[in-house]
């Protein structure tokens, strides 16, 4: 059973460091990030309450993510662990979480904070080209996540859950890195 949740900026490689091990611990990768981008090309009213708030760089309240990562965490297929990648974004989310798992039996394991600095971030967003990917929405998205996600830095640590890896090498050796320090 394997229950992570990635931490780090917009750009640090959650996706893909969670991508990469759903594969080896066959548990879902749940992105909330993925997750709102699917309702706005559905046009849910979930897609069509997040849009605004996702293309200006901001979070979309907790009004709307809590009731959704509570939801997701619900069903079948994350009974037998998960990935968490982009929740909890802000302290409001952290302690909801920290309730919502004590409440289902689902303790986590680890808390992985991706670490790159800001260039690299900056360079390797730019380069992603996704809708909300612009150079003044991708610097208010890391004002954003120096502001209200980095604080859960030491909201974990204090929890000592916390494992910081280096995430400004090549992708393949912070998989690896990352499969040594999560081996459970
Ligand atoms: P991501 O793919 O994780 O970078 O998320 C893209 C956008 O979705 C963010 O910039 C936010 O607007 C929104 N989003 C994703 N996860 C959350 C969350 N946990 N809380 C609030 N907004 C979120």
């Amino acid at each position: 059973m394997t229950r992570l949740i990635f931490l780090g900026p917009p750009g640090a490689g959650k996706g893909t460091q969670a991508a990469a091990l759903v594969n080896l611990f066959l548990v879902p990768h749940i992105s909330t990030g993925d997750i709102l981008r699917t309702a706005v090309a559905e046009k849910t009213e979930l897609g069509q309450k997040a849009e605004t708030y996702m293309n200006a760089g901001e979070l979309v309240p907790d009004d709307l993510m809590l009731g959704l990562i509570r939801e997701r965490l619900n069903q079948e297929d994350a009974q037998s662990g998960w990935i968490l990648d982009g929740f909890p974004r802000n302290v409001a989310q952290a302690e909801f979480l920290d309730y919502l798992l004590a409440d289902i039996h689902q303790p986590y394991d680890f808390v992985v904070n991706l670490d790159v600095p800001d260039e690299v971030i900056l360079a390797r967003l730019q380069k992603r080209g996704r809708q909300d990917d612009n150079e003044s929405v991708i610097r208010h998205r890391l004002d954003v996540y120096r502001s209200q996600t980095s604080p859960l830095i030491e909201f974990y640590r204090s929890r000592q859950k916390l494992i910081s890896i280096n995430g400004n090498q090549p992708m393949e050796t912070v998989t690896s890195d990352l499969k040594q320090l999560v081996s459970i």
